[in-house]
Formats: C-alpha cells, sequence, structure tokens
C-alpha cells in the first residue's frame, strides 16, 4: 500500500461512534472485493461457456420432443439469469473497488451520508446507507 492510500484511509467516513477506519481495515476490504470480483468474473465466464456448449447441442439434437425442448429451454433462461445476477453483482463490486481506489467509498449515493463501517464491514459492496437501502425495498 502506498502512502497516499495509507493516508486516504482516514478520510474514508464513519457513522457518529465508529472508529476511523484504517489502512488495514480497508485493505481487508479492498482485498475481499477483488477476490469477489475475480470470482464473479470466473463464474459468468463458465455460465456462457456452458450456455455455448448448450446451444450447441439443442441443435444437433433438433428431434427432441416439444417437453424436452420445453425443458431445455426453461434450464437454459435459469442459468442465463443466474449470469445476469453475477453480473449486477460484479458491477457493484467494480463500483466498490473504484469507489476505494477514488477515495470516495463509504458515502451513501443517494443521502450523501456516511453508509457505516460496521454495514460495509459485513456488505463491502454497499453503495446506500441502511435507511436508503430500507427506502428503495419498500418502492
Ligand atoms: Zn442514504
Amino acid at each position: 500500500m502506498t502512502a497516499a492510500a495509507q493516508s486516504d484511509a482516514a478520510g474514508f467516513p464513519v457513522r457518529q461512534g465508529e472508529r476511523r477506519w484504517t489502512a488495514a481495515e480497508i485493505t481487508k476490504v479492498r482485498t475481499q472485493l477483488a477476490a469477489e470480483a475475480a470470482e464473479l468474473r470466473e463464474e459468468i465466464e463458465k455460465a456462457e461457456s456452458d450456455i455455448a456448449d448448450r446451444l450447441g447441442d439443442s441443435i444437433s439434437n433438433a428431434g427432441d420432443d416439444q417437453a424436452d425442448v420445453g425443458a431445455k429451454t426453461y434450464e437454459r433462461e435459469h442459468e442465463l439469469s443466474l449470469t445476469y445476477n453475477a453480473r449486477d453483482l460484479l458491477v457493484q463490486t467494480e463500483r466498490a473497488l473504484a469507489r476505494i481506489d477514488a477515495g470516495t467509498y463509504g458515502w451513501c449515493e443517494s443521502c450523501g451520508q456516511p453508509i457505516g463501517k460496521a454495514r460495509l464491514q459485513a456488505f463491502s459492496r454497499a453503495t446506500l446507507c441502511v435507511s436508503c437501502k430500507q427506502r428503495e425495498e419498500r418502492r
């Protein structure tokens, strides 16, 4: 970690009553996020190559009866939605990493208040504070 990044750690916001972030804590969150991003990328790549294989299969098995084709279609859609989910998570994870690097990590994207250290240590890719998150879920 560079000296600049170390002095930045103290600049990440905390909620009232929370201790300041230390460089070690930021490093830990960043390492975790980077590992998650790598895992998600791998998962997406794997799912995509599985889907490509499956597509090849369904073309070669054009003689299948209708029920079979239906089941395969369902399976493929399920896999696709998993990939979309993983993509969403990857986007969020990469955004959190970018925010750490930019020194803007920890501020709620909606109200601009600190998200809180405890929340970020539990959900490191959170971009909203608890109240904004709850408001969004009620919508
Ligand atoms: Zn908020």
